[in-house]
């Protein structure tokens, strides 16, 4: 071998080095190595050999660190394949980051719930209670909003003296529903926070502000020609009727044991379309799991009505840009109103 083979084959391994110890450095596990081969540089070849024999005791493979011009010559040239490759360091730390994983999203299933069917194709949903619609019925839905009423309001003072699940005694006051059957347009949600709490009516603090103005753009832009839309025109209730504290998510046992509630204000408000606000509302009446982005924009049944389903309004307090998706949705129910 000609010394520029050796100076070449020198300057190989002192890279692969290089590389082998930034990797080690990487992983939080190098230092010692490190002090290992800086130690060697400083005491000279003859101590060198040593340190390097130590460094090759604790990794058969590693070669030598010489870059000198007259450099040992050195038995190994391969430097072993690590487990675990770390991302290359930048320059600048700062851009030293990982990208977020993916998010999960799990595709919905069809739903084991025979009220509730989700399907993509039109063509294989059931029959749609077609005279729902206010210009459908003899009198609009006046009649079938009376016919309601007491029902509701049993449902209400049910709920206020409910102790089904312990909520009861966390809560201020239950928080049944507000509004009416007039239009056959029901909005469902999750829970009550604490405004709702205190004052007894969903949908009342900021988040419920942003759904009152969201019902009154549907109105100004008369998405639904000839019928009026507000706060008391459509229905609006919750899947839980009592705040879970710090406004924690639903338990299970909690949905199964307020659920009934609901169900029974959807059987007396007979609603032509059902908007679930959030994935709560929509895992329930469609018995389905996912989440609300792999969910919405599609229409369901919920018995004799059309379901759609969209974001909570408190989402789109913290995510903005959520709001061109939802206004979408909005268009979707109303379209979904006036077809059969
Ligand atoms: S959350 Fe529902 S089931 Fe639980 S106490 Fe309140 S009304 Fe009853």
């Amino acid at each position: 071998m000609t010394p520029d083979d050796v100076r070449k084959e020198a300057a190989s391994i002192a890279q692969a080095l290089r590389r082998k110890i930034e990797r080690e450095r990487a992983l939080g596990s190098g230092e010692l190595l490190a002090a290992g081969v800086a130690k060697a540089r400083r005491e000279g070849p003859s101590a060198r050999s040593n340190g390097a024999a130590h460094v090759r005791e604790s990794s058969p493979s590693m070669p030598s660190p010489s870059t000198s011009a007259t450099p040992e010559p050195v038995s190994v040239t391969t430097v072993e394949s690590p487990a675990f490759e770390p991302p290359t360091p930048s320059a600048d730390p700062g851009a030293f980051t990982l990208s977020p994983p993916e998010p999960h999203v799990r595709a919905p299933k069809r739903s084991a719930n025979r009220d509730a069917v989700a399907v993509d194709d039109p063509e294989e949903l059931p029959p749609f209670t077609d005279d729902l619609h206010p210009a459908a019925l003899a009198g609009g839905r006046d009649q079938l909003a009376a016919v309601a009423l007491p029902i509701l309001a049993s449902v209400a003072a049910e709920a206020r003296a409910c102790t089904k699940c312990g909520l009861c005694t966390t809560r201020t006051q239950a928080v049944p529903g507000v509004g009416s059957a007039a239009t056959g347009i029901v909005f469902v949600g999750e829970a009550p926070g604490a405004d709702e709490d205190l004052r007894g009516e969903p949908f009342v603090g900021r988040a419920g502000e942003l759904l009152t103005r969201m019902i009154a753009a549907m109105d100004e832009k008369q998405l639904i020609p000839g019928v009026t839309l507000s706060r008391e025109t459509v229905y609006i209730a919750n899947v839980l009727k009592c705040r879970p504290p710090e406004n924690r998510n639903p338990l299970p046992h909690e949905i199964e044991s307020c659920s009934p509630y609901l169900v029974r204000q959807l059987e007396a408000l007979q609603p032509r379309v059902i908007c679930c606000l959030g994935k709560f509302a929509a895992e329930l009446l469609l018995q389905l799991k996912g989440t609300v982005s792999s969910m919405r924009g599609k229409t369901y049944r919920w018995r004799g009505a059309k379901l759609i389903v969209t974001y909570h309004p408190a989402y789109l307090l913290r995510s903005p840009s959520a709001k061109r998706p939802v206004w979408d949705d909005l268009q979707r129910l109303a379209q979904e109103y006036l077809t059969d």
